[in-house]
């Protein structure tokens, strides 16, 4: 069985650029969030769950509306947590057969709540992508057309990057340009060999 590397960071940390680098360097990379994205659309008892859950808006025309659920668990951490725990055992068990699947010694998984869903405890090392908020604000809102207090907002529910930090087994510091990120996730490469 590969081993698993589960590679996070916050929102605009650059964890979405450091799995493509990874990639193009041939590992094989689960995108949880896009993958979970597929499974709710996917998954007809998962989807009559969620339905129950969040009423019928939660879907439109069959397709997931995620803009709806969105906005509708944001400021409700209770049912956010229901949905959470709806979804993400499909995620596990949809990524555990992805992997069983892999014949490459190591496989990453990118997902925005390792530390949080703890899943990091079924990897063989964590890496946390981080970068100073300013960074991750300016291209956040650049990719998103989101402005700065919607960023922050975000950047405020989720863990502390201090708390990340001190989980992670290994941080690349994403604070400079994209020449420098590849240059630290060949460093990190370096390392794990
Ligand atoms: P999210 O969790 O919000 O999806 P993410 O951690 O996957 O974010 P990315 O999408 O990889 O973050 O990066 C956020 C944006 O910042 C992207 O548009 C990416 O191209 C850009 N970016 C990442 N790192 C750098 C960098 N060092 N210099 C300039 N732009 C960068």
């Amino acid at each position: 069985m590969p081993k698993i590397i589960g590679l996070t960071g916050g929102i605009g940390s650059g964890k979405t650029t450091v799995a493509r680098i990874l990639e193009e360097k041939g590992f094989p990379v689960y995108y949880s969030d896009d993958e979970a994205k597929n499974i709710v659309n996917k998954d007809s008892i998962l989807k009559e769950k969620i339905i129950e859950l969040l009423g019928n808006e939660a879907y439109s025309d069959g397709i997931y509306n995620r803009k709806y659920v969105a906005e509708k668990v944001f400021n409700d951490s209770e049912l956010l947590e229901q949905l959470n725990h709806l979804i993400h055992p499909a995620v596990k068990i949809d990524f555990e057969k992805w992997v069983a699947s892999q014949t490459s010694e190591f496989v990453f998984k990118e997902t925005a709540l390792l530390f949080e869903l703890k899943l990091n405890q079924q990897c063989y090392k964590s890496v946390l992508i981080t970068a100073d908020d300013n960074f991750r604000i300016k291209r956040t809102m650049d990719r998103d057309g989101k402005t700065y207090r919607e960023v922050e907002a975000v950047i405020q529910k989720q863990m502390p990057e201090k708390e990340k930090c001190k989980l992670a087994d290994y941080i690349i510091y994403n604070n400079s340009d994209l020449d420098s990120l590849q240059v630290a996730t060949e460093g990190f490469l370096e390392d794990l060999n």
